[in-house]
């Protein structure tokens, strides 16, 4: 998901899939080397596997399957986002969804933060074939809906799985019908209604607050990683 319409995902500005795969145990360091961000939230998704994280605001962890880390990058990071060492050298089923959240401006300069979720902490949705999932949904909220595994119908739409329907606003409920058992994930947010400038890892309000994020990425002034010692 990337939109160019982002007022009918906002505050959500992009979803990454990294669809189910098997990765053979490796030495390598699998995953997206030191980069900056500005202005949104990164939200990880492990759904299999394991994933680890480090930041130049001093977050960091690791989350095994069914965790989140939620990464808000404020006023900037630069930060790593790597397979554990302990998954690559095993090997094993690999699946992940990251989203990128928007933050209000007067939330984009805030002090970066890092949380880490536990499965125990998290309500998914799973449901049986042919069961019907109804929710109430806030007044003029934006809503996506996500198929993980399995098959379902909103409306007169089908979402077949590693699809996202995006719902008009005008609604109050969803009401989703399970075809198969399936797996889904469900996202609600307030629109945020404001104009968004985004280039690469920095999303903010105008042109000139991204300008001065690129130069003070360069500066130096969103910190660095410390080094650690290389794997053996
Ligand atoms: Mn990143």
């Amino acid at each position: 998901m990337h939109s160019e319409d982002v007022d009918s995902i906002s505050p959500f500005l992009l979803m990454d899939h990294a669809a189910p795969r098997y990765f053979p145990p490796t030495q390598q360091k699998l995953g997206v080397g030191e980069h900056p961000h500005r202005g949104f939230e990164t939200v990880t998704f492990a759904i299999k596997g394991e994933v680890e994280h480090r930041d130049s605001g001093g977050g960091g962890g690791t989350i095994t399957t069914g965790g989140i880390q939620w990464m808000t990058a404020g006023s900037g990071v630069v930060h790593d986002e790597f397979h554990s060492r302990e998954f690559s050298e095993k090997g094993g089923d690999f699946e992940m969804i990251q989203l990128w959240v928007n933050l209000t401006s007067k939330f984009k300069m805030t002090p970066p933060r890092y949380q880490s979720f536990a499965a125990i902490n998290i309500y998914e949705i799973n449901g049986p074939s042919q069961s019907q999932l109804e929710f109430p949904l806030p007044v003029g909220s934006n809503t996506l809906v996500f198929q993980l595994s399995g098959n379902s119908t909103l409306g007169n739409q089908t979402i077949d799985k590693g699809n996202l329907a995006i719902l008009g606003r005008s609604g109050d409920s969803l009401n989703l019908e399970l075809n198969e058992e399936s797996k889904v994930m469900i996202l609600n947010g307030e629109p945020l209604g404001e104009p968004v400038a985004a280039y690469g890892p920095f999303v903010m309000n105008t042109r000139q607050e991204l300008m001065d994020a690129f130069k003070d990425f360069q500066e130096g002034k969103m910190g660095q990683l410390v080094d650690q010692p290389e794997r053996v």
